[in-house]
């Protein structure tokens, strides 16, 4: 089939999608034990896409059993390294042989711009499973240099079944950082989709078979989170809970795992994350350009978004000028054209959200400079302006808190270490950046700021060889890197007597 390159194309495309909408356990697809569904809801237009089965504890429960199953008998975990990385490979492989349709899911379930579903979700979420995939059979274990009556030997072993619980503004990426090292170190997973976009993963669980991996060892239960993710957070026989999404939700799954069975719990939380632009900014355009995709990328719906811009004060008037002049570029449009930038935001719910945020930073005497209208309401979607407010303050409530849209509060400063002083005066700690000509400066800044990713003259740099998680309530443990696989795993010594 050749590639849609207009939107009429991706519409057509559309309109013949086969959908996976039931939960995939053991192998299968089948439909809720209650028979239960929900709509699922295309924020593009407003348009149900499809029913799809809403799990929730007895069918999380069903899950965990096929995935204890899978793991105690050994079909995976001790399926030779060299077997275990074809089969993550191969998946990888049709995941990039079905980068059409997997974008194409992406897209309609939660209206990000097809040209990003592809070109950034599927290829970096299949280079995530390869790239753990390689590291099954480069990754040794230890001696300890114990002496000669005794050996030590230290070694990491899978922890059994994970609940692997998501967000959607990412749905398979955060999934795959999540799969990626968690299947390669031998584990049993049972996913939580997201409610507002649960297909990639239910696709990708067939595709999983397709490539080897046994039934049993990748599970998916879609459904809400109040009934579905409780109940694998409290679920006796789970033993590990690696979660993305809000610190409020976060904070519930260490709730979780205190009233049942002390579950190791990962959490990859909220952000607010400080963009200091110092009176020395090396090229004023470029950091323009970075300032605005930094919060106007996935439609603001990014944890690590740059949505406190401090600008220094000298320089602050000729540098909003032009990452204004970045954000009319930056319009939102159909998801399903090409050339879009911007898509739609997830869901009605969210677009109040944001909506009342843009009321709040009016209500507390910020200056809009552009946006903050509701556009394109006619197509049924659910779209928002790229929105500047100037003249904020680190204590106005869009200062403090995450709004997950395209919003930016605009703080000036007036020294460095004031700047530092703002940026690290909140309760997250996900990432921060700091451009400047001087590189004293630059590490001294990127020293003093608490957050688990500093980026120095530039934004969103990423590769999958970089721990990637926060400080403070924006969460623990680190997704990415070969210190993923910690998460994933326990270590034992062995003591050997030589004596
Ligand atoms: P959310 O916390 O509302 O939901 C995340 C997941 O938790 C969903 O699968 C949801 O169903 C489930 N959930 C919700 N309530 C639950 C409950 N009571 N018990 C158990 N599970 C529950 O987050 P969201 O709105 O889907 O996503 C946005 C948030 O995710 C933002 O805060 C964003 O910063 C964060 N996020 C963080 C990262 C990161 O790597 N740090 C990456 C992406 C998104």
């Amino acid at each position: 089939m050749n590639a849609p390159t207009s939107a009429e194309d991706w519409r057509a495309r559309a309109a013949s999608l086969e959908i996976r909408n039931k939960i995939f356990i053991d192998g299968e697809y089948r439909d809720a034990v209650s028979g239960k569904t929900f709509d699922c809801v295309s924020p593009i237009d407003g348009r149900v896409i499809c029913q799809v089965a809403e799990g929730d504890a007895a069918d999380i429960d069903a899950a965990v059993r096929a995935a204890r199953a899978a793991f105690e008998d050994g079909r995976w975990r001790d399926l030779h390294p060299r077997k275990r990385k074809r089969a993550l490979q191969k998946l990888a492989d049709l995941m990039r042989a079905h980068q059409d349709e997997l974008a194409l899911l992406e897209t309609l379930d939660m209206g990000k711009p097809i040209r990003f579903s592809g070109a950034v979700d599927v290829r970096a979420s299949a280079d995530t499973i390869s790239w753990y995939a390689e590291a099954i059979d480069k990754v040794y274990d230890e001696i300890a240099p114990t002496g000669p009556e005794a050996r030590a030997l230290i070694t990491r072993e899978p922890l059994g079944v994970i609940g692997i619980v998501v967000p959607w503004n990412f749905p398979m990426l955060m999934a795959c950082w999540k799969l990626g090292p968690a299947l390669a170190t031998g584990n049993s997973v049972v996913v939580k989709p997201a409610e507002q976009s649960p297909l990639t993963a239910l696709r990708l669980a067939e595709l999983a078979i397709e490539a080897g991996i046994p039934a049993g060892v990748f599970n998916v239960v879609p459904g809400f989170g109040h009934t579905a993710g409780k109940a694998l957070g409290l679920h006796m026989d789970v033993d590990a809970i690696a979660f993305t999404g809000s610190t409020e939700v976060g904070k519930m799954f260490m709730e979780y795992s205190g009233q049942s069975n002390l579950k190791q719990v990962g959490l990859e939380c909220g952000g607010k994350s400080p963009h200091i632009v110092m009176a020395d900014v090396p090229d004023m355009d470029t950091a323009a350009r970075a300032a605005a995709t930094a919060i106007f990328f996935n439609q603001g719906e990014v944890c690590t978004a740059g949505s406190r811009l401090l600008v220094a004060r000298e320089i602050k008037d000729e540098f909003l000028e032009k990452v204004m002049a970045s954000a009319q570029r930056m319009q939102p449009g159909d998801p399903l054209h090409p050339k879009t930038v911007m898509g739609a935001m997830v869901d009605d719910r969210q677009t109040e959200r944001v909506m009342n945020y843009i009321e709040a930073g009016k209500a507390e005497g910020a200056k809009l400079l552009c946006g903050g209208r509701r556009v394109m309401e006619d197509t049924g979607g659910y779209f928002i302006e790229p929105t500047i407010f100037d003249e904020v303050s680190n204590d106005m409530k869009i200062a403090r808190e995450e709004i997950f849209g395209p919003v930016l509060s605009v703080i000036p400063f007036d020294t460095p270490e004031e700047a530092v002083k703002i940026a690290n005066d909140t309760i997250y700690g996900l990432a921060a950046a700091v451009w400047t000509s001087n590189i004293t400066t630059a590490h001294r800044v990127s020293r003093e700021l608490r957050a688990g990713v500093v980026w120095v003259n530039c934004y969103d740099h990423d590769d999958i060889t970089t721990p990637f998680g926060g400080y403070k309530q924006s969460g623990f443990g680190r997704d990415k890197s070969l210190h993923a696989m910690e998460k994933y795993t326990n270590l034992k010594t062995t003591w050997i007597n030589l004596g």
